[in-house]
């Protein structure tokens, strides 16, 4: 798996680009619609700047394209990004294949990092009310003991509810936590965005398998 992460960021940017004029639509709604051409324009260049990334240990990897994303943009998701994937890195370090429960762990991790960084709880109308429901439905999917597949397919799908679900909730976090209940309507594009990325790396890994 970890010899495959610059062809996962490749079809990363290739699909940001298919939502890019969606996302910036998203973010024009509630911000200064700019959020699909930063988000493709972050992992182009976390690609540009890790040509070599062939490593056995995807922590490292990970914690790698973080710092990367961390610095790629002065939009608010770069460091959000960048912390998601960073403390996604730590909680599976050493490893060069994950179990449902390392994913359940390493998007705990990430769920644990944009807190952090970003000061927002789930249901303030951002990127983790798409990260959070998949986590839950990880943890769920680990309890039963639920084979790599059938608990990947359903984050996938926990995280898609959880980006439609967005569209109820008024921001309270970030630059559209300014227009209040007017943002009552719209779906989250860090939430849409961040559903994409994980979508498409859980896709790719289940490719694999
Ligand atoms: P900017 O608002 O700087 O233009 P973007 O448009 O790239 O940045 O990203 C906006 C997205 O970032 C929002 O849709 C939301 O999901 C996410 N976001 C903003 N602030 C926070 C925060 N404090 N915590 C978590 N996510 C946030
Ligand atoms: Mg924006």
């Amino acid at each position: 798996m970890a010899s495959k992460i610059v062809s996962i960021l490749q079809e990363i940017v290739k699909v940001l680009e298919e939502k890019k004029a969606e996302l910036n639509r998203l973010d024009a709604n509630l911000g200064d619609g700019d959020h699909g051409r930063t988000v493709v324009n972050a992992f182009r260049n976390v690609i540009e700047q890790n040509k070599d990334l062939e490593y056995k240990d995807l922590g490292d990897a990970l914690q790698k394209i973080g710092r990367t994303l961390a610095f790629s943009t002065g939009a608010a998701t770069g460091p959000l990004f960048g912390s998601a994937f960073i403390e996604a890195g730590k909680r599976v370090q050493g490893k060069e294949k994950l179990t449902l429960r390392d994913w359940k762990n390493a998007l705990s991790g990430a769920v644990e990092g944009v807190k952090k960084r970003g000061k927002a709880e789930v249901g303030d109308k951002t990127m983790l009310d798409t990260l959070y429901p998949a986590v839950k439905a990880l943890e769920q999917s680990v309890d039963k003991n639920e084979s790599l597949k059938e608990g990947l397919l359903k984050a996938i799908e926990a995280a898609k509810r959880g980006m439609e679900s967005t569209k109820d909730l008024i921001s309270r976090r970030g630059r559209s936590s300014r227009l209040g209940e007017r943002t009552i309507g719209h779906i989250d594009p860090g939430a849409a965005s961040s559903y994409y990325i994980l979508q498409t790396i859980i896709k790719n890994c289940l490719e694999e398998e």
